[in-house]
């Protein structure tokens, strides 16, 4: 059977973006069958709900999902499940995707892109993986109250060790593949769930031996993000530490229009992890419709597609290989400075590299 992705374009630039991942993939994997559905506000506009059926059960289907972004300014301030949004979070739950993993490089020629120093970014390559199902996000109770006629509210942050345990090998996996290096970030000082987490990490760690483990307080990390961030190799923590840090990492690279990220879940097939990727961005309703978004990132959410849902190394490689050369050539899109190519010639660009290869 011929390997099968679901193409969910979405909103906004969510479209321009994916088109131009799907033609680099079929230049890679002409073998691959992508079929495109409905999701998020283009899914309400037609009068389907954010996450159709027939959108949800292709997903079922296929080996992998690759997202463009979700969201319209109509549908601001309505409540979440009218949202496009809605589409997003019914998939991570549904499909159990408790692994953000969300690589921050910065490409030659681009180090002057970031607001740090260029000597502190050049040549930057670090993977934050944020635990996404867990935490105080979802613990109970959550809650506001009026106690002795005064309002207050209540989070709970909230972790199992299998949570834990599960995070932390996806981590240590990844460690593996790359510097072999894993920073585990907690608050294990103050919070009893990062007491949990610290001993969980370290006691996984055991069935790693060759790779390094570190811990570091959540305020050292912010810190040491923008002191040194080439010291870090994986870095993993729970979900509102990775929810923040993971934004102050990506604006490390400049541009929020060059990152990917892939959202893993439990499920496993012949080929590999069943697995939702997508650029970091949102749909950029500012540049929608004007054919000058950046498509680097949804380019290279398909290159983590590849490895991690496929098993296929060396087309991933091929194409990060490519976007990396595309740089070196020179080419930009507007956010990252002039003369700008619009994104169908700079993904014409990297398929021109492709073929050359
Ligand atoms: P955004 O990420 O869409 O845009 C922030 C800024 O970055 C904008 O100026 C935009 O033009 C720029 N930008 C983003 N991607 C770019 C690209 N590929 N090339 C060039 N520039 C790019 O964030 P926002 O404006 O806060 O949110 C817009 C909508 O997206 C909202 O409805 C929000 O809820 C939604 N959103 C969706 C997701 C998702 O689908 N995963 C994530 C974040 C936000």
């Amino acid at each position: 059977m011929k390997p099968t992705i679901a193409v969910l374009p979405g909103d906004g630039i969510g479209p321009e973006v994916v088109r131009e991942a799907v033609r680099v993939l079929a230049i890679v994997r002409p073998d691959l069958e992508c079929s495109e559905a409905p999701v998020g506000g283009a899914a309400l506009r037609a009068g389907l709900p954010a996450l159709p059926d027939a959108t949800r059960a292709l997903c079922e289907r296929a080996d992998a999902i690759l997202f463009g972004s979700v969201g319209l300014p109509e549908y601001d301030g309505k409540p979440l499940d009218a949202r496009p949004e809605y589409a997003l979070f019914l998939l991570r739950r549904d499909f159990e995707l408790f692994a953000n993993v969300r690589p921050v490089r910065v490409f030659s020629g681009l180090e002057f892109a970031s607001t740090l120093k260029p000597e502190i970014v050049s040549g930057l390559d670090c993977t934050i993986v944020r635990e996404l199902t867990g935490g105080i996000y979802y613990g109970q109770p959550k809650e506001q109250r009026v106690v002795d006629g005064v309002e207050c509210a209540v989070d709970t942050m909230y972790y199992r060790t299998p949570e834990i345990e599960r995070i932390a090998r996806v981590a240590f996996d990844l460690a593996r593949t790359r510097r072999s290096h894993v920073t585990s970030v907690d608050k294990q000082n103050i919070l009893e769930t990062s007491r949990l987490w610290r001993r969980v990490v370290t006691r996984v760690a055991a069935e790693y031996p060759d790779v390094r483990l570190d811990h570091l307080l959540v305020d050292t990390a912010a810190m040491q993000l923008v002191r040194n961030p080439r010291a870090f190799d994986v870095m993993v923590m729970e979900n509102m530490f990775g929810d923040i840090l993971s934004d102050e990492a990506a604006m490390l690279a400049g541009s929020i229009g060059t990152l990917p990220s892939a959202s893993l879940g439990t499920r496993t097939h012949a080929r590999g992890r069943f697995g939702l990727y997508e650029p970091i961005s949102g749909s950029a309703p500012d540049i929608a419709g004007k054919g000058i978004a950046n498509p680097t990132a949804a380019i290279l959410s398909a290159a983590m597609l590849l490895r991690t849902s496929l098993g296929d190394e060396a087309g991933a490689l091929r194409i990060e290989r490519a976007v990396e050369a595309t740089f070196a050539d020179g080419a930009r899109t507007v956010d990252l400075g002039t003369p700008a190519s619009s994104t169908t010639a700079f993904a014409d660009a990297v398929i021109a590299r492709l073929q050359s290869t």
